[in-house]
């Protein structure tokens, strides 16, 4: 462990930890954010009524519009000169959000990052071959930041020119990857190409993240690349990956709870939910200072684990991201999020778990078109038969008609560094 006093405190005094720092934070944002002390004050709060995480519950949601609304530095709790770095979020589902970082902010931010690469299997001295984006993604200096933190050598590559990588890999021999799932897949399937094998490279650890991934693709990319994978997740609005990482038990991602309060929500009414049921992740940052977030709205959809971990980790965990509640597609009325699909194919053997979801609208009503790959391994079945009992399958499951096509091994998108779009939404297109 990174900070095993922190990671494994008992969770009595983390709590009383997080209630001191929500204290110190409300304060500080009512001072010096109008945003927030608008807010309090339409409600007739005054910032002492919070004192504890569950006081929380008093206080509205922070939503992506709210930074829209202040773009680009409006909710800013520092004069401008404070400021050490500025990123942005990929812009996954519209214009980007801007996260400011004090210095303070980002020794935070390397701190967390650090616990997450020590509790992926890194090592003070391992080197580490950084594949995330370098630029305003949060991804490539983030984890740069945290690596150096921790004591490693970093391979600042970045994303793109695959070749390139792998020779890196070959001759450099870094125990670890970070880089998202659907790349560390190309960089397999890359390595595969070259006919090398997983036990030749020096590879034994990938910690990846910033996008959905399944069991599946854990397991392609563990054989393809002869590492143990694990999760990381995070968002920039609220520091960006770090803020959850699976240990080696991989039994879910412990969340770092004395700088972050998790809730989970109902997706529509935003109320509280039990423990262990799936909805809408809720983040409040503790410990930043450029421009913190009280309850700010992921939109990512998971579950909390409340029990103790095998590893010693006292901090929560959360469970894989089942989707994100702007990727869900409502087609034809029906509500579809793409992981349910991937689920659903995890039942046919001949498939890979490499799929493109493809939605038209020839005339008034949606159509949908799911692209799935055949594993190489499959080549002599009955194609025609396999894509009806997919279609069959999913209109059963999921109860949507829709086309199903087969593509060659290899045929369906790859990442080429950064997130993989899988959905391509043609409708209003002509
Ligand atoms: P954008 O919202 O534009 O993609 P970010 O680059 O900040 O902006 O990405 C954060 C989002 O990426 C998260 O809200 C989540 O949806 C997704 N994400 C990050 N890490 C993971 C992960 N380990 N598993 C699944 N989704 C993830
Ligand atoms: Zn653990």
């Amino acid at each position: 462990m990174f900070q095993p006093e922190l990671e494994t405190l008992p969770r009595p005094q983390l709590k009383a930890l997080q209630d001191e720092r929500l204290r110190h934070l409300v304060a500080y944002l009512y001072e010096r954010v109008p945003f927030y002390r608008q807010r309090f004050q339409e409600r007739g709060l005054s910032p002492e009524r919070i004192q504890r995480t569950e006081d929380l519950l008093q206080l509205p949601f922070t939503r992506k519009q709210d930074l829209r609304d202040h773009y680009p530095l409006g909710l800013l709790a520092v004069p401008k000169e404070e400021l050490a770095r500025i990123h942005a979020s990929s812009g996954t589902t519209g214009k980007p959000t801007i996260a400011p970082y004090t210095r303070r902010d980002l020794e935070v931010f390397a701190e967390v990052v650090a616990r997450s690469l020590a509790a992926g299997g890194a090592k003070p001295g391992m080197l580490l071959h950084n594949a995330y984006g370098y630029g305003l993604f949060t991804g490539g200096l983030g984890l740069h930041g945290g690596a150096e933190r921790l004591g490693l050598c970093v391979i600042p590559a970045s994303g793109g020119v695959t070749e390139r990588q792998l020779l890196l890999i070959n001759d450099l021999k870094p125990e670890i990857l970070a880089c998202t799932p659907s790349y560390a897949q190309t960089l397999a399937e890359g390595l595969a190409r070259q006919g090398l094998e997983p036990e030749a490279i020096s590879l034994k650890y990938a910690i990846l993240g910033a996008e959905p991934w399944s069991e599946t693709l854990r397991a392609s990319i563990e054989s393809g690349l002869g590492v143990k994978a694990t999760n990381i997740y995070g968002l920039s609005e609220v520091i960006g990956p770090g803020i959850a990482q699976e240990c080696l038990e991989r039994q879910g991602s412990h969340l770092w709870e004395d700088h972050f309060v998790a809730e989970i929500v109902d997706p529509e009414r935003g109320e509280p939910l039990p423990p262990g049921a799936t909805g809408v992740l809720v983040l409040t940052p503790l410990t930043k200072t450029g421009m913190p977030l009280l309850r700010y709205w992921t939109g990512d959809l998971t579950y909390l684990i409340e029990e103790p971990c095998a590893c010693g980790r006292t901090h929560r965990r959360i469970g894989p991201i089942l989707g994100r509640t702007d990727d869900m597609l409502i087609v034809r009325g029906v509500n579809l999020y793409p992981s349910q699909l991937e689920e659903l194919l995890k039942e046919f053997p001949e498939v890979a778990p490499f799929y493109q979801i493809v939605l038209r609208r020839p005339k008034t009503l949606d159509e949908l078109e799911l692209k799935v790959e055949l594993k190489p391994s499959a080549t002599s079945i009955d194609p025609q038969g396999l894509a009806e009992r997919i279609v069959e399958k999913v209109r059963q499951r999921l109860g949507l008609t829709m086309q199903v096509s087969l593509l060659a091994p290899g045929q369906a998108p790859r990442s080429e560094g950064g997130k993989l779009r899988r959905i391509l939404d043609e409708r209003g297109k002509l």
